[in-house]
């Protein structure tokens, strides 16, 4: 019997079997020469490699996914030479080539002066939590670009395009820039939705976004779903002469798509109509005003007959 005054004797069969019975994997590496004293035979089922081969501190650089290797090596360097016990998170290469994500625990064992001695530590096997934080992350970018994409089509939604529409408002104003608007919206696409069907409909309106979005190329241009079957397209720092020339190649592109429509009663194929806005906004303008103003635009362009442009510059 121990008693409390009678610390426990632990011989070191003891600690082996502790430690070689744990998941974590013991270890410890001599400072001086690198090599490893001791690992935990546990490591040859978390990776496959005998715990005879692993020699030295090359073995475990060597066994690490290339793009941690860097880092994690450095890291634990400069650490073991500041004195500091530390911690890593790292790929490991498994013996058929596959990678198991692991935290490394170290504690540095100093020498009287300071300077390391070795290094002793627990490698932890963290593939599941590792696992949950990726299954975490990809839910969150999928559920950013459930918000700012559109479902059906997969251009940006009109929060999106709430959103860069004010920032490019701001934009223009501070900078005295012209900012265009274009605003189209299919033509009888009503009868094409009795005629072909919804799901038909559904197809012709991807090939409308995606043509649409190839339009305008530079860099800040920006192409959204409005709602239903319109879409609008702003074009930051684009005089009227250049978002006319954008709304050009809009009808060209659409009518290359070649998406026949019966029941147009202005062509064989799908088209579009099209308003086009353009401003340098004043401090005294509202971007609502004006959104609302290229919309009048693309109701003229229908009222004149659809398959058209309308524009006017602000
Ligand atoms: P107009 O030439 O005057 O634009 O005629 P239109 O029939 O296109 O006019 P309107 O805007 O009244 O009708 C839009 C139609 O677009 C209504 C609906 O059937 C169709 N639509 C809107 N959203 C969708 C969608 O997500 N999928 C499909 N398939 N059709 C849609
Ligand atoms: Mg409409
Ligand atoms: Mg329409």
């Amino acid at each position: 019997m121990t008693s409390a005054s009678q610390p426990l004797e632990l011989d070191s069969a003891v600690y082996k079997t502790l430690l070689e019975s744990t998941k974590a994997i013991p270890w410890k590496l001599d400072w001086a020469t690198m090599k490893f004293a001791y690992i935990g035979p546990q490591i040859e089922s978390l990776l496959g490699w005998p715990q005879s081969s692993w020699v030295g501190s090359e073995d475990w650089a060597n066994r690490m996914h290339p793009e941690d290797r860097a880092w994690v090596v450095d890291y634990c360097v400069a650490k073991s030479i500041e004195g500091e016990d530390h911690e890593a998170d790292y790929r490991a290469m498994t013996k058929d080539g596959g990678y198991v994500w692991i935290r490394d625990v170290v504690h540095v064992v100093r020498n009287p002066d300071g300077t390391a001695n070795s290094l002793m530590g627990f490698m932890f096997d963290i593939s599941e939590r590792k696992k949950t934080e990726e299954k975490l992350i990809a839910m969150q970018k999928k559920l950013e670009e459930l918000s700012f994409k559109d479902g059906l089509t997969g251009v940006a939604n009109r929060r999106m395009f709430d959103s860069v529409m004010e920032v490019e408002w701001l934009n223009a104003r501070r900078n005295n820039q012209p900012l265009s608007l274009i605003m189209v919206d299919i033509d009888y696409f009503k009868q094409y939705n009795d005629h072909y069907g919804h799901i038909q409909g559904d197809e012709s309106l991807k090939s409308v976004a995606q043509a649409l979005s190839k339009v305008a190329t530079r860099s800040r241009d920006f192409c959204a779903r409005f709602g239903g079957e319109e879409f609008v397209i702003v074009l930051p720092e684009t005089d009227a002469a250049a978002a006319n020339k954008v709304a050009e190649r809009c009808n060209q592109m659409i009518f290359k798509e070649q998406i026949l429509h019966a029941k147009s009663q202005i062509s064989q194929v799908l088209t579009i109509s099209l308003g086009v806005g353009t401003i340098i906004p004043k401090v005294e303008d509202e971007s609502l005003a004006f959104i609302h103003e290229v919309d009048r635009l693309l109701y003229l362009a229908k009222q004149k007959g659809r398959n058209r442009i309308v524009s006017h510059a602000g």
